[in-house]
């Protein structure tokens, strides 16, 4: 049977980046992926699943070696946000240049990250990938887990990572409860638009009585991604629509801030909850990503949290001898629970703040919107939370010399 130190189980975005950084401890790591990744083409059109990387995620990317690889696919910039509320006329706006940042981040296909993750681990020798491939069955004991794939083969480890997702098996087969903390009763409903006028490189957000619609710039200044959450039997009707009346509906919701929505692609609908799983480690196990928590898109923070998990995860086994020891893993759960759990209850405040049909929290809010506005400090510390670079973070995730990938 064929040993390891490590063996992940999901080659998503968190796991594969998880990978990677155990390679850079020399650790022999197995990474089990069900679905392999369609190639990525530069013609290919863009896809409908994309992510806002934060600062600390590039700086994760940069220090794997991975993220001139997804550079070199395809990823855009925004140096500004427009965040702008329902019924009153409050708006904020936030510009790198005003922190001196290059930018508040990129938008970036789902599909472009995982495949140059997964190009940069053929590169390595300490990692297997095996895909597609799944686990039928897996035993705990005290000082390893053994695994049984579909396919047959046999395979142990000191320390398994289930980074599959939120319906994660493998947390399923632990017996770990699973909780929604909150049923936002709502749906994401993601298509790519092409409108009239370009993007201005802005991440624009305007919140809804039914919840938040996001544009997000995509590398054609024509192009973007949208995020539109809305109550579930709202986001049911949105998709129902012909594309002319989704294209009129979109246009009339995002109030012609970018013109005409001209183009839409198909459509894709999320159903959205806030779940924590009720452990983030036993014995010889570790949850990392969705598979131990999922939150509100709404201020695109899902795979941030994850990739921090993954970075976060790495750093703590750095120097073990023994990579599943208990009290190593209990120290990573401490450290990402309660980051985990407020960013949740954060988006839970925000949402329930700009989802209020009471008027006077509208007051309240566009009072606040508008405030915030006018005070500098406030939205600097504003954009350095977005950007991920406040509060204790993985050493990798500070971009710090010293830390980048020794190849
Ligand atoms: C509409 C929407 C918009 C979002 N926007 C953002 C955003 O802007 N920014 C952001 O940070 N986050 C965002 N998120 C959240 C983000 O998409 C997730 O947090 C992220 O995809 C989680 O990554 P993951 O690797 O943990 O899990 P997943 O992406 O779910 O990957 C899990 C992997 O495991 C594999 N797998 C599953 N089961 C098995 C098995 N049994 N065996 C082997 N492999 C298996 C799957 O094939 C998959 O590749 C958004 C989410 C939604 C719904």
């Amino acid at each position: 049977m064929k040993s390891f130190d490590v063996i992940i189980v999901g080659g998503g975005m968190v796991g594969a980046t998880l990978a990677c950084d155990l390679a850079r401890q020399h650790r022999r790591v197995a990474l089990i992926e069900a679905r392999p990744p369609q190639a990525f083409k530069p013609d290919d059109p863009f896809d409908l699943r994309v992510s806002a990387i934060s600062r600390a995620s590039q700086h994760i990317f940069e220090g794997l070696g991975v993220w001139p690889l997804i550079q070199a696919k395809r990823a855009q910039a925004y140096d500004r946000m427009t965040v702008w509320e329902n019924d009153s006329q409050s708006e904020i706006r936030f510009d790198a240049a005003d922190i001196g940042e290059p930018d508040l981040g990129h938008i970036i296909e789902n599909r472009v990250i995982q495949t140059a993750l997964l190009e940069k681990l053929e590169t390595l020798d300490e990692v297997e990938l095996l895909c597609p491939e799944r686990v039928k069955d897996i035993e705990y004991e005290e000082d390893q887990v053994q695994l049984e794939l579909e396919s047959g083969r046999q395979f142990s480890a000191r320390l398994l990572v289930a980074a599959d997702g939120a319906r994660s098996w493998v947390r399923e087969q632990a017996g770990i409860a699973h909780s929604v903390i909150r049923d936002y009763d709502q749906k994401a409903v993601v298509c790519v638009v092409q409108t009239e006028q370009g993007h201005e490189y802005t991440a624009w957000q305007r919140f809804l009585s039914t919840g938040p619609l996001a544009f997000l710039p995509l590398p054609d200044r024509h192009y973007s991604s949208i995020v539109w959450s809305a109550d579930t039997a709202v986001a049911d009707e949105i998709m129902a629509l012909d594309d002319e009346a989704f294209r009129a509906a979109l246009t009339q919701a995002f109030q012609l801030r970018l013109g005409e929505v001209i183009w839409t692609s198909e459509r894709a609908a999320f159903p959205l909850r806030g779940t924590q799983a009720g452990a983030y480690v036993k014995p010889r196990l570790a949850l990392v990503g969705d598979a131990a928590h999922t939150i509100h898109p709404l201020a695109g923070q899902g795979v941030n949290l994850g990739l921090l998990d993954a970075a976060t995860l790495a750093e703590v086994l750095k120097g073990e001898r023994d990579p599943g020891r208990f009290l190593a893993l209990r120290r990573y759960e401490r450290m990402r629970r309660g980051d985990n759990t407020a960013m949740m209850y954060g988006m839970e405040g925000f949402k329930r703040l700009f989802g209020s049909r009471v008027p006077w929290l509208g007051q309240l809010r566009g009072l606040g919107l508008n405030m915030v506005d006018r005070i500098p400090l406030l939205k600097r510390q504003f954009m350095i939370q977005a950007l991920g670079l406040a509060g204790e973070r993985p050493l990798i995730a500070q971009g710090l010399r010293g830390n980048r990938y020794e190849n």
